[in-house]
């Protein structure tokens, strides 16, 4: 049997394959550009950033700041590449897209180990020890079926109609009250209330709200049940009434009376540090979802972890199929790295891609493949992923993946950074056990 085969030269399969051959590894790369383009990518270059030419933010008490701090502990080659060609954008890691994919390319195509075979996968390869599937958000239609015989077609998904996110900690608790409608379940949701006034602000700010234009091939991905919210709202005044901001089935404690409108929230997470708003999917631009979801006197301060979209993504429900190892719980010989896992964005995916790397070279080694501990960022974004929920919307790396620290902080910056701090310590710890016993 051959080794070991990575299905897609993006932004995960770069660094899975990279990986894999700086240890020694044979592998096969196979990527469908330039033969068969997706609809969003436009040249024939490896990890191609499609549309922002922004890695996020350097700062490590950001998210994104933090998880590329880990990744260069754990000599990410996006991050090598990404620094020489790095173009002058403030406290974030910008790249020159051309000089930075190309370079990746020449890296990967020069490789000893590595074996560049520009085709599209279309069924899963059977002759591999291992195979990472890292096929991103728009793997193609035929390899998508069948990702979809191995997962069941109920836990592969194809559009992603996200609903912002709050951290919990930002929200105002004094304008709202938990409880689940018609008192049933344990009081899960977080009811924010609105007047008949605030009602009425909110409403005409939203229809105002300026919109994110559709791409081409994101026009189908309407359907009912994933309308977004803005286009409820365009079907009249009540309609939001009967929809997400429905009151029924609830009694507000401070009134003994039906709100006249209220926005769910609901615990993203078993520690409830995560929010999100209920039935708020948007194409709303970001800076327009801050100004108007702030409207909800709840959330009138508000941090947003994550803003809502929609757009076309295919991932799986990995808290169904896959294992914090990411291999897939059915045939453990298959991995998934990336976009396709359930994490977001170029950074987050890159690390998944990472950890794939590591975990099958350590099986070809005859060790136990790892999980990085929930400490750290990646850590803290595989636990998520891979975590029993019902319903797995994408994540980015936030502070609120993290658990708490021993003893409480009172000081916001003091906390994330001290929090960034132990992911640092925690990750350097995690990688001086991954050579003890090589
Ligand atoms: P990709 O980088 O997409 O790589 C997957 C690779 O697999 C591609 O090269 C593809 O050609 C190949 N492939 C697919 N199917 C097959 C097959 N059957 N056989 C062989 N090869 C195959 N993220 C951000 O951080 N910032 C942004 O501004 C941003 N904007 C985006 C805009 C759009 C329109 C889209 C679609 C995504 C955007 N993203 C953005 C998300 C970002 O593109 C992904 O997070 C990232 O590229 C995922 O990395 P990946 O390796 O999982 O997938």
């Amino acid at each position: 049997d051959k080794k070991v085969c990575v299905i897609g030269a993006g932004l995960a399969g770069t660094e899975a394959a990279f990986k894999l051959a700086e240890e020694g590894i044979k592998v096969d790369l196979y990527e469908m550009r330039p033969m068969k383009m997706t609809p969003a990518h436009k040249t024939p270059f490896f990890a191609e950033v499609v549309c922002s030419n922004s890695l996020g933010s350097f700062e490590i008490c950001t998210g994104s700041g933090l998880l590329k701090e880990e990744m260069k502990l754990l000599d990410s080659l996006i991050l090598k590449v990404a620094e020489k060609h790095k173009v002058p954008a403030g406290g974030a890691l910008a790249v020159d897209r051309v000089k930075f994919s190309k370079e990746i390319t020449e890296i990967l195509e020069n490789h000893p180990n590595i074996n560049v075979i520009r085709e599209e996968i279309k069924k899963i390869p059977e002759d591999y020890e291992y195979v990472i599937i890292a096929t991103g958000p728009l793997t193609s239609e035929k390899l998508s079926k069948e990702i979809q015989n191995l997962t069941g077609q109920e836990y592969l998904y194809f559009y992603d109609a996200i609903a912002p996110t709050v951290d919990a900690e930002t929200v105002d608790f004094s304008k709202g009250f938990w409880a689940d409608r018609y008192g049933k379940g344990t009081g899960d949701y977080f009811n924010c209330v609105l007047t008949e006034e605030e009602y009425e602000i909110f409403y005409n700010e939203l229809l105002k709200g300026e919109q994110v234009p559709l791409k081409d091939f994101e026009r189908a991905v309407f359907f009912e049940g994933c309308l977004p919210i803005e286009e409820i709202a365009r079907r009249g005044k009540e309609t939001l009434l009967y929809g997400p901001m429905k009151p029924v089935g609830l009694t507000d404690p401070k009134t003994g009376k039906r709100p006249f409108a209220v926005v769910q929230l609901r615990k993203e997470n078993k520690e409830g540090t995560l929010l999100s708003l209920v039935g708020f999917q948007t194409k709303l631009k970001y800076p327009e979802q801050k100004r108007i979801f702030r409207l909800i006197p709840a959330l009138k301060d508000a941090t947003f972890v994550r803003l809502g979209s929609i757009h076309r993504n295919t991932f799986i429900q990995s808290q169904k199929v896959l294992l914090p190892t990411l291999q897939l719980r059915k045939n453990p010989k298959i991995f998934f790295a990336g976009q396709i896992t359930g994490v977001e964005g170029y950074v987050a995916s890159a690390a998944t891609g990472i950890l794939a790397g590591i975990n099958v070279s350590r099986l070809i080694k005859g060790l136990e493949p790892v999980i990085p501990p929930t400490e750290t960022m990646l850590g803290g974004l595989i636990n998520y992923i891979t975590t029993e929920k019902d319903e797995l919307q994408p994540m980015n790396p936030n502070f609120a993946l993290l658990p708490d620290l021993p003893k409480k902080v009172k000081d916001k910056r003091k906390r994330k950074q001290l929090k960034a701090e132990r992911a640092i310590n925690k990750m350097k710890e995690f990688i001086q056990t991954l050579y003890v016993n090589t």
